[in-house]
């Protein structure tokens, strides 16, 4: 199966990219991961436009992408995000689906600026909403300290994010067939929901 997971910022997209590619063993490919963990140079120039809340240029993502998508089954998670993307998607592989997590923009303000991260082992905790780390401020895993995605805190590029998230989405939702999922309710009630309509 080849799946496209969808969903604003803070959706919960990331994580049930993470959980259900587990369950289904498919492989998880997130692009925001994979800009992140650029280093050097590179790591400079994509800085330069996800702290401002900005798309990277097709043309950097596409190169990352390709390196790393396999043959088979897949989750891409925050992949294709405009019509460029789809067109360039279409020319590599075929998409059985795209799951698409909704909630209101009011929830994703909500739980971006609770929203705190562990750099090692990539896990989201939240403090306003659940999970929460077990010791304030440390990844429970790694026992690391968690930090916060610039672009979660600083609030014009939080605004950007949801803008260009809007403008866009529709591109990628109205080309493929469309599952959707209530992302408001809690992680594993989202996770039976998906497991439940992929199986139908
Ligand atoms: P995410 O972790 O999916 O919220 O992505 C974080 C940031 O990475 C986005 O705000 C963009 O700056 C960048 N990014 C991730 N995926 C893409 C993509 N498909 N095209 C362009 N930029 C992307």
């Amino acid at each position: 199966m080849k799946l496209i997971f969808v969903g604003v910022q803070a959706s919960g997209k990331g994580t049930q990219a993470k959980i259900i590619a587990s369950r289904l063993n498919l492989k998880h490919i997130s692009t925001g991961d994979l800009l992140r963990s650029a280093t050097g140079e590179l790591k400079q120039e994509i800085d330069s436009y996800i702290n401002k809340g900005n798309l990277v240029p097709d043309e950097l993502i596409l190169r990352l992408l390709k390196e790393k998508l396999p043959e088979d089954d897949f989750i891409l998670d925050g992949f294709p995000r405009n019509k460029n993307q789809v067109k360039e998607l279409e020319k590599i592989t075929k998409i059985d689906y795209v799951v698409y997590i909704e909630i209101s923009d009011e929830t994703a303000r909500k739980r971006l600026s609770g929203r705190w991260n562990c750099k090692k082992c990539g896990i989201a905790y939240n403090i306003v909403t659940m999970p929460r780390p077990r010791k304030e401020g440390f990844c429970d895993n790694c026992n690391l300290p968690l930090f916060q995605r610039q672009d979660d805190i600083d609030l014009e590029a939080v605004n950007k994010r949801l803008k260009i998230y809007h403008d866009e989405i529709n591109v990628v939702i109205w080309h493929y067939p469309v599952i959707k999922i209530n992302g408001e309710v809690p992680i594993e009630q989202v996770t039976q929901e998906i497991l439940a309509k992929l199986s139908n």
